[in-house]
């Protein structure tokens, strides 16, 4: 549209062009860095006030969760004066941490976690427990984003100041993610929240990291075509106290009844994932609440029964000793493969074993000369 005037038409366009070619030609700003317009003042940039260890320790147990959240996000810094910061308030905090229980949750997408944390979460705030979700998410450093312990996808629950959900830290490896959920979950404990919830997406390795961090894992599934039992893992059925099958709702409802029988016949030829418990297969539907309650009572009863047989103070210690043992191999690796002398000789070494010319067990003592 030139309202009838006609424009000045720029250099490149061809003598002969119709109007309606596009010679819209903008007048240029006057502009700073990268065309944006200058601002009038520089705006004053908002910087945070720092706290102290003892301003940390303080606002956590306060229950303060601005410091709460500022706290685990010391907690999950990958810089080395965070990392001394850090442990100096894990170390305060320790004393007040460990009354929870800690809850580990499973399933493939789509089988309802959100869906059932939400329903769980909200349960359980009702009836007077202050409830922390998180989530463990390896993925998330790849593809840069979550899509477990997010905040949409548990609406109501985010909302509740009894409740505090934080998503996945994109720590990269596994053992790095485990290590700041960990301590994280001290944070919490100490904050107060007596149930936490740790949130994992169905695939292998992280299932295994979840339950050596938590007393009660639960398996989240749905009832399909019938051949859901094929796609179950054992091992991952082993990990499991109670396996879940949710959508028991509608016309689902029966189905999900009789998938809980097959699962129970399977179960008992498995071995329990708790000493001396069994573990037996239950249906519930996130959607409506049914069976939420009742998994409740479940999971209460096995927290009461296991601590008077002593197996969950057991349980507690080893994963400590456990934890302990995969940060001295975590750190070792590190130190291994940022060694000048490693990183010098690695690729030589590799070509003279893909050769033939050196077996793995002289590679290895030959790299490992290099920490002597
Ligand atoms: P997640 O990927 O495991 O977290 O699964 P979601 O909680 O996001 O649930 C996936 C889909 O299943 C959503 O559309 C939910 O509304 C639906 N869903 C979850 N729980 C139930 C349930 O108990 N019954 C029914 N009918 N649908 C459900």
């Amino acid at each position: 549209m030139n309202n009838g005037k006609k424009r000045k038409r720029p250099r490149w366009v061809p003598k002969d062009a119709d109007d309606h070619y596009t010679t819209n030609v903008m007048d240029g700003i006057h502009s700073g860095h990268e065309g944006f317009e200058r601002p009038e003042k520089k705006k004053k940039s908002f910087k945070r006030q720092s706290l102290s260890i003892s301003d940390y320790e303080k606002g956590v147990l306060d229950g303060d969760r601005t410091i709460i959240a500022r706290a685990i996000t010391l907690v999950e810094s990958n810089s080395k004066r965070h990392r001394e910061d850090a442990q100096a308030l894990i170390k305060r905090l320790l004393p007040h941490a460990g009354q929870s229980i800690r809850i580990g949750i499973t399933g493939m997408p789509g089988s309802g976690k959100s869906t059932f944390i939400e329903a769980v979460g909200n349960f359980l705030c009702d009836n007077s427990h202050r409830v922390a979700v998180l989530a463990v998410d390896p993925s998330s450093s790849i593809t840069k984003g979550s899509i477990l312990g997010d905040k949409t996808r548990m609406a109501k629950l985010s909302t509740r100041p009894e409740a505090f959900i934080r998503p996945s830290p994109s720590g990269g490896v596994l053992g790095g993610v485990a290590r700041k959920s960990r301590e994280t979950m001290i944070v919490l404990e100490a904050a107060g929240f007596d149930v936490i919830l740790v949130e994992t997406v169905g695939v292998g390795q992280s299932e295994i990291t979840v339950r050596s961090m938590v007393d009660f894992f639960l398996l989240l599934t749905i009832t399909g075509a019938g051949d859901e039992l094929q796609g179950m893992k054992k091992g991952v059925m082993e990990l499991a106290d109670a396996i879940l099958i949710n959508k028991a709702d509608g016309e689902n409802r029966r189905k999900a009844e009789v998938t809980k029988s097959e699962y129970n016949r399977i179960l008992h030829y498995l071995q329990p994932a708790t000493k001396g418990r069994e573990t037996k297969a239950y249906t519930c539907s996130a959607l409506t609440g049914d069976g939420i309650e009742e998994i409740w009572d479940i999971i209460r009863q096995f927290e009461k029964d296991v601590r008077a047989s002593g197996v969950f103070t057991q349980r507690r210690h080893t994963q400590d000793v456990d934890w302990m043992h995969a940060m001295i191999d975590e750190y070792l690796q590190k130190q291994f493969y940022d060694d000048e002398c490693v990183k010098a000789n690695l690729p030589r070494v590799k070509e003279a074993l893909l050769k033939g010319e050196m077996t793995p067990a002289m590679g290895a003592s030959e790299l490992l000369k290099c920490l002597s």
